[in-house]
């Protein structure tokens, strides 16, 4: 495993209490990428959260099934947007963008950010 892998996944369980960051509900069990490794996504805080299931089970399952609402609600970012730019709709921590510290930031609907 490499460095920032280990590095990552211990930031970004502590991050999710070891909860899923999708649903909030299961403890998570698996790390995914919002930008996939082969499109430039890192091990990274901001690349990573923590869901429950796996690759067909799971808020993991999800994902991988609904990449177009895993889009809007920013567990999918496509390879010309950064994540760190890109809010999650997680019902653990809310509408957040995610740091590379591990910290989450509220992010302002878009009704606010237009006032
Ligand atoms: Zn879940």
């Amino acid at each position: 495993m490499r460095r920032n892998e280990k590095r990552t996944r211990r930031i970004v369980k502590h991050r999710a209490g070891d909860l899923c960051e999708r649903c909030g509900m299961v403890f998570g069990q698996s790390a995914h990428h919002r930008k996939n490794r082969g499109q430039g996504g890192e091990w990274s805080p901001t690349n990573i959260v923590w869901l429950c299931g796996d690759g067909v089970a799971g808020c993991h399952g999800w994902v991988t099934a609904h990449p177009a609402d895993a889009r809007t609600t920013g567990f999918h970012v496509p390879w010309w947007e950064e994540p760190a730019e890109i809010p999650i709709r997680s019902l653990l921590h809310g509408v957040v963008l995610l740091a590379d510290d591990g910290t989450v930031t509220c992010y302002p609907d878009a009704e606010e950010a237009n006032r």
